[in-house]
């Protein structure tokens, strides 16, 4: 796709240090290296975010997650864990509207790194669940 910068990353018009890559995906290294190792996986054909993907596509890109997951963890001895993180839209801070999967290797808990949700639970009653729930299984089509 045009003017997108993953699209011209896949394309070798943009350099980018890459560690995995086969016909359908990228990875490589992101540029803000939240800690050493942050990798971003990208699907090599151009989908906005999530909303887009088809099941073919999932299960191509979600397939080789688990093994790049693996040789970056396996790369360093000190990688403790890892968050995979895909944002989808701006409110979800998406800047780079080309689908992508974050993985941040995780090396101690003075790493530079912020996640934390917030606990509602107190204002969930089983009902307002239910009720949310209902919603959502009504878009499920066969
Ligand atoms: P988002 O905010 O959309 O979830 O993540 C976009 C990511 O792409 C950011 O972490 C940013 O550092 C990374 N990024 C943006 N431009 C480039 C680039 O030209 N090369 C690389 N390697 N990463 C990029
Ligand atoms: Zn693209």
């Amino acid at each position: 796709m045009e003017n997108c910068i993953f699209c011209k990353i896949i394309a070798g018009e943009i350099p980018s240090t890459t560690i995995y890559e086969d016909e359908s995906v990228k990875a490589f290294l992101d540029i803000s290296q939240t800690t050493p190792g942050h990798t971003l996986v990208v699907p090599k054909k151009h989908v906005a975010d999530i909303f887009e993907y088809d099941t073919n596509l999932a299960a191509t890109v979600f397939q080789r997650i688990p093994k790049i997951a693996r040789a970056i963890k396996n790369s360093n001895t000190s990688i403790k864990g890892m968050n995979i993180v895909n944002n989808n839209g701006a409110i979800a801070y998406q800047s780079v509207f080309h689908s992508h999967f974050h993985l941040i290797p995780r090396y101690s808990e003075k790493d530079d790194f912020k996640m934390n949700f917030t606990d509602n639970s107190d204002k969930y009653k089983q009902e307002k669940l239910n009720h949310i729930a209902a919603q959502i299984k009504k878009q499920f089509k066969e």
